[in-house]
Formats: C-alpha cells, structure tokens, sequence
C-alpha cells in the first residue's frame, strides 16, 4: 500500500519536492475529504484520489514470487551477468501510475530461491526491515562435513549470536540468533537456516565464522511465505492477496 504522496508522484501530478505543498494548499482529496496527512498509507484500488478535482485511476500494486536460478543478479544492470529483472516483460517492470518492480533485499549470484519483486515500496520496506523480525529460511550444503558433537556447537554459537568475519567493504558486524536444523544423517552436510536479518553474505559470514564453508545456498521461505514447489528456477508467479497480507500481518 503507497502512501498518498507516492501515490500522487507516480501518478505525476507533481515531483517529490512539491508533493507536500500540493497536499497542505487543499489541492488533494481523499475519498472526498480534502487529504492533509501526505503519508498516510492508501489503498491504491479502492480508495478515491483527487487532484485539483480530476479522480486520479486506481492501480493495483504487482507482487511476484520468483524462484531465483544461480548466475542471475540482483541488481538492474551488470555486465558480466544477467540480472533477474531481465525475466519480468517490459510492462511489469515499469508499469503505468506504479514505481519501478524492485527486489526485496537481495540474493547473491550463486544463491538460488524465492526472491519477492513488488512495485510497493512500503511493503518491502515492511518486509526488509529486522525490526520486523520476518525470518527467512535457507536450505544450506556446507563443504566440511560435521558431526553430531560440532553440529550441537554450531547450533550454541549461532542460538548466541556470532560476530561475523569482515568481508569487503563489510566490517565484523554482529549477527543475532540464528537457528539451524540439521538434515540426513552425521557426519552431515546438509542443515536449514533461519534469520531476522539480511546482512552482505550473512549466511556464507555465518558458516565462515565457525570454520566451514557454504557450497550451494537456496532461499525457502520468507516469513510464512513458502518458495512454491511448482515453480522452476527461473520461473516466477504473481502473489495471491491473501499471500501478500499474511506477510503484511506476520501470520
Ligand atoms: N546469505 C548469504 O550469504 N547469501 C545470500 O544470498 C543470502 C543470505
């Protein structure tokens, strides 16, 4: 859901720089009343927007589940890769009266997995922030094999907290609580991974910071959102509303 002002901005009826005054000179109405309060949240379908006495067009915001294939970037331009916007048709990634599709944070090039592209910029801004605590799973293959008695020291440190190795432009910086689920039989290889955050590389630093090295990584869920299992790597699929507002409201 938008705010008011990014609603008039993409609607283009005027800049960043003059939205306010826009809003606080009477010039805007919502749902019929004369609108003050710029970021107010909208709902871009079924509210009524206004300015200067034209009713702005409805839209609805895009939502897409993508299941992320290795060697694809996040970012919108790379030269030495193809980046995950080039998937998407011209239409979704720059659609009328809506911002740009954007990733919600990033996976790195060689991870693989449920990736959410949207239009709403509050919503994953929502979705992003680790003041939501919304926990993404990873599904890890590790390169040292570990046994019973190492896995229960991983599971400590990581249940405690690990500071995490530099890398970078990246400082040591502090990752809190992570929690791992190991898979198969020991000596094992194979665990999943649940964290709050999103730091560079937080899961490879993770596994870095306790001797052992991540070899393949795949993003499973975000929040209760589950990569869906029907979806090739490469694919993608738009969000049921009912998907969207279970994130939204942490179900
Ligand atoms: N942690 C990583 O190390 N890489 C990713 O792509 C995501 C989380």
């Amino acid at each position: 859901m938008p705010t008011l002002e990014r609603f008039l901005v993409n609607h283009k009826v005027c800049s960043w720089r003059t939205v306010r005054s826009r809003i606080s000179s009477g010039r805007v109405r919502l749902n019929g009343a004369c609108a003050s309060d710029g970021k107010i949240q909208i709902d871009s379908l079924n509210d009524c927007v206004e300015f200067d006495g034209k009713i702005l067009s409805p839209c609805r915001e895009l939502y897409f589940m993508l299941n992320k294939k290795a060697g694809f970037v996040c970012s919108s331009v790379s030269d030495r890769h193809k980046t995950v916007y080039s998937v998407f048709p011209e239409e979704s990634l720059f659609p009328e009266n809506l911002s740009p599709l954007h990733c919600i944070g990033r996976l790195d090039c060689d991870t693989e997995g449920l990736l959410i592209l949207t239009t709403d910029g509050e919503f994953s801004h929502y979705v992003a922030s680790p003041d939501n605590n919304i926990i993404k799973t990873y599904s890890v293959t590790l390169a040292e094999p570990v046994s019973e008695e190492l896995a229960e020291k991983y599971s400590e440190s990581f249940m405690n907290g690990v500071m995490l190795p530099a890398e970078k432009k990246f400082p040591r910086q502090f990752c809190s609580k992570a929690e791992i689920k190991w898979e198969g039989m020991f000596p094992s290889v194979r665990c999943s991974l649940s964290i709050s955050e999103g730091k560079f590389h937080e899961v490879k630093r993770l596994f870095r910071a306790v001797g052992n090295d991540v070899v393949n990584l795949k993003r499973t869920s975000i929040g209760a959102l589950k990569l869906d299992p029907a979806l090739e790597p490469g694919e993608y699929r738009e969000l049921s509303d009912c998907e969207v507002e279970m994130l939204r409201r942490k179900v």
